[in-house]
Order: C-alpha cells, then structure tokens, then sequence
C-alpha cells in the first residue's frame, strides 16, 4: 500500500483546491517558511482521523481547519481533503484495489467521513488502518518539532508506538470494547441484583401469603361442597322431622282437646248429679216422715182391733166363727199385701232389665265401631308388613346383586377380587356419585368405560394384565391414575353455551366422587356436554360444528362428527341400581316407622275393645241376676194368689154363718189396718229404691269425678308432652333458619338448588368433623388477601425471569473474562516479541547514526507486560551512560530518529511523513539520515518536508509550496529531478 494521491481543499492555507500525486518512493515537499508545507501534514493527520484540534494547531473548535480567509479573500465554508491509497497488496481491509478517504467539515461545525465517496463513520475509517502501520499511534506521521517528543514522551505514552509496531492495537480495541461490554455487563448485573434482592425482601412474604390464600381457597372449596351437600342433607332429615313434630303436634293438640272436652262434660254431669244427689236426700227424708206416720197409724188401728176382738170375746154367741173369720180376713189382706208387693217389685225389676237391655245394646254397637277400627287397622299392618316384606326382599336382591360385581363382566369381577394384586381401586362406575335423574346420561356416556377398572399405576396394570393372560381370563381396561390425563371443554365454547337455557353442564360436573380420580373421570366425561334434550343437542352441536360430544337426559348422544345415537335403554346397571336400592333403604325406613306407629295405635284399640266386652259380659251377668230375681218374685207371686183365693172362699162360706154388726166394724178396722201395712211396706220400699238411686248418683258422682282426674291428668300430661314436641320443633325450626342462611348468605342457594347439585356421598359423622377440622384450619390460617396469589405469581415470574437474567449475565461476565484474559495473553506475546526485536534494531541503528556507543530499551514494569511504561537508555560514543534528558537537542533528534528506523526496520509501514525531523542536524548526519532514507525505497513511502538540501538530494519527487496570492497556499511546481 501507499499514499497515491492527497487532494485539498479549503483546509488552511489551501483555499483553492490542490492535487498533489505522489509515488512509492522518496517525496520531498519544500518552500518558504509560512508557505502551508505543514498544513499538507495537518491535512493527512485530519483526514485519518485525528480529533484534536490542538494536534492540529488549531484554537477551538474543528472549523479553525476550514480556510478563513485573506486580505484578498474570503472566508470558505467547507474544508475537504482526500486521501487516495493504492490497495493493490489489500493492506487495506477493502475489496478496492484504490481506496479513498476523505473527510469534510463545515463551518456549521458538521463533520462527514467518506470511503471511496460513500459516507461512513469515523469508526470505519480507524478501523480501516488498525493495524496496517499507518494510525494515530503508529510513528508514521511526525509534525514539525515533535521527533523528539519521544525522547520526552513519559514511559507509558512512549509504549503506544511498541503497542502499534506489535500490532496489538485491534487486540486492545477488542479488549476496550470487552471492557466496556463487561462494565455494561457489571452495571447490568448490579441492576439486577438490586432488583432481585428487593424483589426478595418482597417475594418470600408474598409467597407465604401466596400458599396461604390457596390453602384458603382449597379449604373454601372443600367445605364448600361439603358443608352444602351436608347441610342440604340435615335440611332434609329436619325437614322430614319438623313434619312429623307438627303431625304429632297436630295430633296431641287434638288429643288435648278431646280430654278436655271430656273432663268439662264430666265436670257439667257432676253438677247435674248433686243436684240430682240433693232430690234423692229430700225424697228419702219424706219418704221416712211417711213411713214414721204410717207406722204410728198401724199402731192406733192395731190397738182398735185388738179391743174389738176383746169385745167380741164376750158379746157375742158364736165367737168362735168370728174369731176364724177374723183370722181368715188378716190372712187375706196380709196376702194381699204381699202380692201388692211383689207387683211392684217385679215392675221394678223388669224396668232395670229393660235399662239394662239398652245398655248392652249400645255398648254392642260401641264394640262393634272399636272392632271395626281395629280390624280397618289390622289390613293395613298387614298391607304395610307385606310392603316391608317385599323392600327387605328387593333390597337384599339389589345389595347382594350390586356385591356380586351386577353387570360386572367376569374378567373385571375376578381382577378386582384378586387379593394379590395389590393397588386396584375398582370400577369407574363404582367410583362415583351422582343425582338419580343424570343416571341415563352418564350411563350413556360412559357405556363400556363404567366398567374400566382404575389402578394405582400402570405397574399395577401390568401385573393385572399378566394375571389376566396367564389364567385365560378375558381382556379387562385399566386407567392408571398416574398416567390419565383429564380433558376439558375449551373456555370459549362454554362462554359460547352459557348463554343457551338447553345447555346444563359439563357432564363430569355432575358427579362427586374423590379428587384421586379427578383426572379419571374428566378423561371420560370432562369434555361432555349435557344438554336437556334432543332438540337442544342438535341446535348446540350445530353451533360448537360438533366439536364435543353432546348426551341428553334421556340419553340420546350426538357424538363428535355429528352421529346421532338414542333408542332404549337396558337399565340393568350398576349405576341405576345403586339408586333404587337408595330409595330402597329410605323407604324401608319410611314403612317400619309407619308400622311402628300403627302397630301403637292398634294395641290402645285393642284394649279399649276388650274392656268394652268386659264391661258386656257385667251387665249381661246383672241381666241374669235380674231375670232370675223377676221369676223367683213371680213364683212366689203366684203361690199368693192361690192362698188368697183359698182365703176367699173360706171366708165367704164361714161368713154365710154370721151376721153380726161387730164383725162389720172389726171388717172396716181390719181392712183400715191392712190398708195402712200395705202403704207403709210401698212406702219402705221407696226408701229402699231411693236409697239405692241415692247410691246410684253417689257412684256416678265418683266415677265421673274419676274421669274427671282422668281427663285432666291426661290433659296435663299431654300438655307436658306438647310442650316438649314445640320446644323440640322450635329448636328445628331454628336450626333449619340457620341453615338456610349459611345456605342463602355464605353460599347463594335456595335448598332446592343445594340438593339438586350436592349429594353427600360420605358418612354423615365423618363429613361434620371435616367441616369442623376445615373451618378450624381456615381460621387458624387468620387474615388471607387473596391478591396475593395474583401478586406473587406476577413478582415470581418477574423474579424468575431476573434470575435467569442474572445468571445470562454472570455467563456473559465470565465468557468476556476468558476472553479478556486471552487477549491480554495475545497481547502481552506479541508486545514482548515486537519489543525485543525493535530493542535489537534500537541498538544497531543508534550505533549506526551515532557511529558507537550503545542503546538499549528497559521495560518499567517487566511483571506487568500490558502496562509497562518504556524506558530509552543510552550511551553516545564516548559518554557515559546518562538519562536521555541530559542529551543535546541533536543527540535527542537523532536517538529519536534511531527509534524511529528502528520501528521501521522491524515492522513493515506503508508511508511515512516527516515534517523537518532533520531540522537540529548537522550536516553529516543529514547525510547518515538520508542513506538511511534510500534503504527504505521500495518497502515504505517517504514523504518528507525539508529546508535541508542534503535531504532533498535523496527525493524521486519534489514538490514546491508557494504562497504568491497573500495567504493562499499553492503548489508551484512539480519537477523530477535525477537523483546525485
Ligand atoms: P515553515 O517552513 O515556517 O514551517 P510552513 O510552510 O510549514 O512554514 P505552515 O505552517 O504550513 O507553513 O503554514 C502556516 C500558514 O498557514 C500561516 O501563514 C497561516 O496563516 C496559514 N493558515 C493556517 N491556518 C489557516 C487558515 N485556517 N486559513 C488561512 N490560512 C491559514
């Protein structure tokens, strides 16, 4: 490579545009002082690249460059200068066998680079030249006066021209720019860390707070179904209770008021027989006044009698017939009297038996009412025993069919009883619970899958299979709980089905059943659509373009694709009999309490009934005594008669034998006297009879008074009990309210809802102590936010993604390390080559120049290669070693000049300009320099401003700077000339 062509314009001095060509050999520019020769090194130096303006020699700002004007010109806005560069060796890292440069600027202070006229960077243009010898640091350019700034350049500054010369330049850039990307990388990571640590202090209480709400919600959900299907379970059974406390409320109350009824109509009859008690007292007081006068009168006419008897003693001739007559007539009349009396008696017996009759009857008919109920109740104990009867019986049908596997094929009976292997769980149809009325459908849908068997794992399945094979049994599926995995209807298709009143769930919703078989069961049922009926499966399957498989509550089924199945059902399954022997037990349970209270009723009928036909068989039995009485009265009666009549004819015969006045008046006295008895005995048997009523009312009394304890104890007693059952139905009444308020407050359900939907499908115990332990937990769990699920998930995955920043950066911080410390290894090599062999050169070419004496080159800090500083020792011929300050001006120039061969020497540079480097030299070492020149002829072009004549006497090519035009440089003449 070398420098073809350097066109200016505007740059300084150089307001009109200048080309100066130039060749692979020795150029010498030479003029007047002021004549801008150094404005063409200024130029070259800008257009490379150089950013100083003081470099430059300028005062501020890069427009100092731009030519500003003379006494005969104006100012120019823009300088531009071009650099044309024969690339045919590709020094250059361009494709181009020419390659320009050019930089402008403009008095606005813009600045533009250009490659071979195309804009680029000020980055393309140094990274053209790294490394090609030719650069900011390389010793191929050196200004007026600055040749021996290298013997003044501090160590370190001096080790830039080494760092050039050893090519290390773009090793160092690539480090520079590692640097800055592991500074960047650090300031990031720091970043990082910050957040990262704040984000802890944040994350580890977020995250307890985070497992905290989900425990929460995972409690919520479990009481919630449990506590719904529970307490919609005890509404249920209290329901059923309060109904029958309000029968029995019912019941008692009616009781009550039958017994109270009952002791107030006792109460009345008791008032009416004290007064009826009263009437018998004064009728048989009266009757005994009668008797009492009655009795005097018989005493007065007896007396009568007895002295007519006396006086007919003595009066008259026949006193014997009269005294027989007399005898015979108190016969009569005592006779008389008798029969007068059993008269009455058996009037009286006979109303009794009469009474009595009546009684009997009516206690028949009241028999017979309590036989009829009875035997009404009887037919119905006996139709609700063979109802009991014909339950018992299908409930041990259904329980022993339902044990014995029911529909079960055999293969799946026989696995599932196979106590070696171990880790079966049972049929998929036996695993799950559901509402009577989803049976149809999950029936269908289910079909052969009910009687998959679920295993542990598919190890278990394995085993199972084996088991199967090596006894011929059959084939048998097995979902492994480990390895199904659930199906779901898409979000979007439910949202789509919300909206349709025919679309009722997804079918796996539907079912309880242990969360171990979540997946299982939505496997199957999970992305099934149940719908009300066909009608609706159509119009959903047409909307949803029969994605899903669609199942009705009747259990018609509209598969994926759009087939349609339905028809009859055989209802022989498991999953149908499951529920009838459900109903079953309730039943059962229903008819024995029906039973029990029947079976109550009808013993208190029955013992009514036997004291009615006790109470019969008693008055019958005093209808006997009464009968037996009446003819015994009769008999005597008629025995009477026939006395009298004897009497009579007896009487009449001996009274044809008398007449006598006497007997006439003893006949008045002793009829009189008869008269009397015969009213007296009437009268005491009213006594008697009155006596008797008297006792009668008094018994009555007593017993009506036993009733009426009776009825007020029972009333009392009835009350007691009625009073218990309404406490009892309050307390239900309460508890239910209760429970519809958790119901309607907690959850949002109307009863109706919460036993449509949950089933308890666990012991009743078992489910109200895990809905005691679940409410405890989720108190004990205190104040839960449950944003900060949300919350935590949001910080982790932030979190998350700066740890994984974090560790990309650590990477990157490492991987630049390594490379770092490969470039520092590149570098440390090459430096330490490159040093060593210039410091060879060093020394030969300074004894050259000086003609002896020696050079040398020490590193300051041999242990640091990278950074070491440079140190130049040397030793005229004849003179002591002494530090290079202490050198005269031309001993410095030529040191440096020895440097700078030196560098030559070792490393090949394309150009060099030199602007009045022999400018302290004498005339023989102008002369050394110039030789030296010649050597490099071929290798390296030399552009060299020069006042020396000796110097311009090596150029190929010279090139004069005028100044003519006051202030505006100008290249006068180009001439050749031939070489001494
Ligand atoms: P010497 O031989 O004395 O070193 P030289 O030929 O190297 O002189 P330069 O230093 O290149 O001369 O040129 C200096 C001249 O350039 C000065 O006259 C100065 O006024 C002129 N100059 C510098 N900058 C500008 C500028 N921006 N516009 C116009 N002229 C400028």
């Amino acid at each position: 490579m070398y420098l073809k062509e350097i066109k200016i314009s505007g740059f300084k001095s150089f307001a009109d545009k200048i080309n100066i060509n130039l060749d692979n050999n020795i150029t010498c520019i030479v003029g007047p002082n002021g004549s801008g020769k150094s404005n063409i090194v200024d130029a070259v130096k800008w257009v490379m690249g150089e950013q100083s303006v003081k470099s430059l020699r300028g005062n501020n700002t890069m427009t100092d460059v731009i030519f500003s004007g003379s006494s005969s010109r104006n100012p120019l806005n823009i300088a531009s200068v071009s650099l044309v560069f024969d690339n045919s060796d590709n020094c250059l890292k361009n494709n181009m066998d020419e390659v320009s440069i050019t930089r402008k600027v403009y008095r606005s202070g813009e600045s533009e680079y250009y490659i071979n006229n195309e804009q680029c960077r000020l980055k393309d243009i140094s990274d053209l030249f790294l490394d090609t010898g030719v650069g900011k640091y390389a010793f191929n350019i050196i200004s007026q006066g600055e040749v021996s700034k290298i013997i003044s350049d501090s160590p370190s500054e001096r080790r830039l021209i080494f760092e050039e010369a050893a090519n290390v330049l773009k090793y160092k850039k690539r480090k520079e720019e590692a640097l800055r990307k592991l500074d960047k990388t650090n300031e990031n990571l720091v970043r990082v860390n910050d957040i990262v640590s704040e984000l802890e202090t944040q994350i580890e209480p977020l995250k307890d707070q985070s497992e905290k709400a989900k425990e929460y919600l995972s409690y919520k959900d479990e009481l919630e179904d449990l506590e719904i299907s529970l307490i919609a379970n005890d509404l249920g059974d209290l329901n059923n209770e309060y109904n029958s406390l309000q029968k029995e409320i019912d019941n008692l109350n009616n009781e009550i008021i039958s017994f109270n009824a009952g002791s107030s109509s006792s109460d009345a009859e008791i008032l009416k027989k004290q007064e009826e008690l009263t009437l018998a007292n004064e009728n048989i007081a009266s009757l005994n006044d009668k008797f009492l006068s009655l009795s005097k009168e018989e005493e007065r006419l007896n007396g009568e009698k007895n002295i007519i008897k006396e006086r007919s003693k003595y009066d008259a001739t026949d006193s014997k017939v009269h005294e027989n007559i007399a005898n015979l007539k108190e016969q009569q009349l005592s006779i008389n009297n008798r029969m007068i009396s059993l008269k009455t008696d058996k009037e009286i017996i006979k109303k009794k038996i009469e009474a009595l009759n009546n009684d009997i009857l009516l206690a028949r008919q009241n028999l017979n009412n309590t036989i009829k109920e009875r035997s009404e109740m009887e037919v119905d104990i006996s139709s609700k025993n063979k109802e009991l009867t014909d339950i018992s019986y299908k409930i041990k049908t259904l329980s022993s069919y339902i044990e014995q596997g029911g529909d079960m094929p055999v293969s799946v009976r026989k696995v599932l009883s196979n106590p070696r292997i171990h880790g079966m769980h049972n049929t998929i149809s036996r695993l799950i619970n559901f509402d009577l009325k989803y049976s149809t459908a999950i029936e269908v849908a289910l079909g052969g899958a009910k009687n998959y068997v679920v295993v542990e794992s598919p190890e278990v399945a394995k085993n199972a299979i084996n088991y199967l094979k090596e006894n011929n049994i059959g084939r048998v599926t097995f979902f492994p709980i480990t390895a199904i995995k659930p199906r779901f209807v898409e979000t979007d298709i439910l949202n789509l089905l919300s909206n349709d009143n025919g679309f009722i769930d997804v079918l796996a919703n539907k079912l309880s059943f242990s969360e171990t078989y979540k997946n299982i069961i939505f496997n199957q049922l999970g992305n099934v659509l149940l719908v009300d009926n066909i009608d609706s499966a159509n119009r959903i399957s047409k909307l949803i373009n029969n994605r899903y498989k669609i199942v009705t509550l009747e259990g018609e089924v509209i598969n994926v694709g759009g087939s349609i199945t339905g028809g009859s059902l055989n209802k022989n399954s498991v999953i149908s009999e499951k529920y009838e022997l459900q109903n079953l037990n309730q039943r059962e349970k229903n008819v024995k309490e029906e039973l029990s209270y029947l079976e109550e009723k009808v013993n208190e009928v029955i013992n009514n009934e036997k004291q009615k036909q006790v109470s019969i068989i008693e008055l019958e039995k005093q209808k006997l005594l009464l009968n037996e009485e009446l003819s015994s009265k009769r008999s005597v009666f008629d025995s009477l008669k026939n006395d009298y009549e004897r009497i009579t004819l007896e009487l009449n015969n001996l009274k044809s034998l008398t007449n006598d006045t006497l007997q006439e008046e003893e006949d008045k006295i002793i009829i009189k006297y008869y008269e009397v008895i015969n009213e007296k005995e009437l009268v005491s048997k009213q006594i008697v009879e009155a006596e008797s009523a008297k006792n009668d009312i008094s018994s009555a009394i007593e017993r009506l008074q036993a009733d009426y304890r009776f009825n007020n104890s029972k009333s009392k007693e009835l009350g007691d009990k009625l009073r218990l059952f309404e406490v009892k139905s309050t307390k239900i009444s309460v508890k239910m309210d209760n429970l519809l308020n958790i119901l309607n407050g907690t959850y949002n359900l109307t009863f109706e809802k919460a036993k449509e939907n949950y089933v308890l499908d666990i012991d009743h115990d078992i489910a109200t102590k895990s809905v005691n332990e679940l409410k405890s937990k989720i108190k004990a769990l205190g104040v839960i936010n449950i944003g900060a699920i949300e919350e935590y998930d949001r910080i982790n995955t932030r979190y998350e993604f700066l740890i994984k920043q974090k560790n990309d950066l650590t990477g990157a911080i490492e991987i630049l390390s390594k490379i770092i410390s490969e470039l520092d290894k590149v570098m440390e090599e090459e430096f330490l080559t490159t040093f060593k062999n210039i410091e060879v050169e060093f020394n030969n070419v300074f004894k050259a120049l000086f003609g002896g004496g020696s050079a040398s080159l020490k590193l300051t800090d041999k242990d640091n290669l990278l950074e070491t500083g440079i140190d130049i020792v040397v030793a005229p011929p004849g003179k002591k070693i002494s530090t290079i300050t202490l050198l005269s001006g031309g001993e410095k120039t030529l040191t440096a000049i020895s440097l700078l061969f030196a560098v030559l020497n070792v490393k090949k540079i394309p150009f060099c300009i030199f602007d009045e480097i022999e400018a302290a030299l004498d005339e023989a070492n102008v002369e050394r320099i110039g030789n030296y020149f010649e050597k490099y002829v071929g290798k390296t072009q030399l552009i060299i401003i020069t006042h020396k004549k000796k110097t311009m006497e090596y150029a190929n090519t010279l090139y004069g700077i005028t100044m003519q035009e006051s202030g505006v440089s100008k290249l006068v003449s180009v001439k050749l000339v031939d070489k001494k």
